[in-house]
């Protein structure tokens, strides 16, 4: 059960438009072409379309829709394409036209291009891969999205009358506009709660049962393929009396990788971070951030208090790595590779404390990655816990500059004079 029915589920668009740009990768996030064939799979209702990365095939794609009007979108990661603007000067991330032969001009001033929205970073995202689709008309725009509420322990659907470009502002000005419903995981969505959700949507007469049943088959989708949401802007109705997902975006749960093998397997890595994809391949995870100080830590809580304890005393996290349980000396070894390869680093302050982890591996890994690496910044180093005095041995002995520090404020003190002393 909810606990309590006032609690505010926003759909994460609504909340964090960049959150997937400052965390760690986690929940894979697809095109929406991609997410599109999901949907189609599921019996959900979009419009047809075709996929190009190259004007030529683009303008081909849209001679053989054969539709009355051509959509092109770019395809990248964010959202707000639509009121976008292109580094070729091309404003709009979605065009419609009736002519087919303008299509191939269109995705000219698209592909290799980058599009900047409100949810990309300032410099935008260069966009690889159009989708050319049948453009329909839109007499109504409604916003509907499922999601996992950490508040309700399960599902929750949300919606509003109100979708499409605005939705943001929708949210904020006008929230009684915004509809939700739980979902018991058990018994799944109800017919009652499907009509009450579309009705609430503004779908009248025989358009109501449609969207209850598009409603429906979106959660059949959401539990097949282990979403963490699933976000239809807009969800729209035509003139012909069809309820049509417009627009899609889902996120997956990554913690169902093992299960989900040919869901994952779409994911073409091209937009993340080259340095937290590179991470990952060895279980480490990589933020980062715009200061000098690089710091290498096991667990987020620690990772944050390193940071905090740095700002503290006039330094700036260039970064954070965090090690995770397990650890192993060749990730140490990879970990300082990546942390050193970002040419903003002055200075690396480890912070280390072994629980699960052992001291002495750590300082193995350390030593070993200083000389293969032959590293050219200050290595501050703090270690606790577990075999720690083996570990501090190893490091004396090893005859590297390496400075020691007894806690963690005398780390991020040492950290921040070595680069003052520079
Ligand atoms: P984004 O959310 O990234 O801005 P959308 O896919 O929602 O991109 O497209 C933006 C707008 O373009 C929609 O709100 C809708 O008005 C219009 N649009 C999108 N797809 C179609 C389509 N197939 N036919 C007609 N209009 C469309
Ligand atoms: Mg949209």
């Amino acid at each position: 059960m909810c606990p309590s029915d006032n609690t505010e589920v926003k759909p994460v668009c609504l909340i964090v438009p960049t959150c997937a740009r400052v965390s760690s990768r986690r929940w894979l996030n697809l095109q929406e072409y991609q997410s599109k064939k999901l949907m189609q799979e599921s019996g959900v209702t979009v419009q047809r379309f075709y996929v190009a990365d190259n004007a030529p095939d683009a303008l081909q794609a849209a001679k053989r829709l054969g539709a009355k009007e051509i959509v092109l979108k770019a395809q990248i990661l964010a959202g707000g394409r639509g009121k976008g603007v292109f580094d070729s000067g091309l404003k709009g991330g979605v065009h419609l036209t009736k002519d087919p032969s303008a299509v191939g001009e269109l995705a000219n001033r698209m592909l290799g291009y980058s599009l900047t929205t409100k949810q990309t970073p300032k410099e935008g995202v260069k966009v690889k891969t159009v989708m050319v689709a049948e453009a329909l008309d839109i007499t109504r725009e409604t916003y509907f999205a499922i999601l996992m509420d950490r508040a309700c322990n399960g599902p929750v659907m949300v919606g509003s009358p109100q979708g499409g470009m605005d939705i943001e502002e929708v949210a904020d000005k006008t929230p009684e506009l915004i509809f939700k419903e739980v979902i018991d995981i058990f018994e799944g969505v109800r017919d009652d709660q499907a009509l009450r959700m579309a009705a609430n949507l503004g779908f009248k007469g025989p358009l109501e049962r449609q969207a209850a049943d598009q409603i429906k088959r979106l959660y059949d989708l959401f539990l097949k393929v282990d979403a963490t949401q699933v976000e239809v802007n807009p969800l729209g109705e035509t003139p012909e009396g069809q309820v049509v997902c417009f627009d899609a975006k889902i996120n997956f749960d990554d913690n169902a990788e093992f299960r989900q093998k040919a869901v994952f397997a779409l994911d073409d890595m091209s937009e993340s971070d080259p340095t937290e994809t590179e991470a990952a391949k060895w279980d480490l995870k990589y933020i980062g951030l715009d200061g000098n100080i690089a710091c290498f830590v096991n667990g987020a809580g620690l990772a944050m208090a390193t940071c905090d304890i740095i700002d503290l005393h006039g330094g700036k996290p260039a970064n954070f790595l965090d090690l995770g349980g397990g650890v192993k000396e060749k990730q140490v070894y990879e970990a300082f590779k990546l942390l050193t390869a970002d040419p903003k680093v002055e200075a690396i302050l480890v912070n280390i404390f072994g629980g699960i982890v052992n001291c002495a591996i750590i300082a193995n890994g350390i030593t070993k990655a200083c000389r293969e690496l032959e590293l050219k910044v200050p290595l501050v180093v703090r270690l606790e816990g577990t075999n720690v005095q083996e570990a501090k041995r190893i490091l004396s002995e090893s005859g590297l500059p390496i400075v020691a520090a007894n806690d963690l404020e005398d780390a991020a003190k040492k950290a921040v004079a070595a680069i003052a002393k520079k």
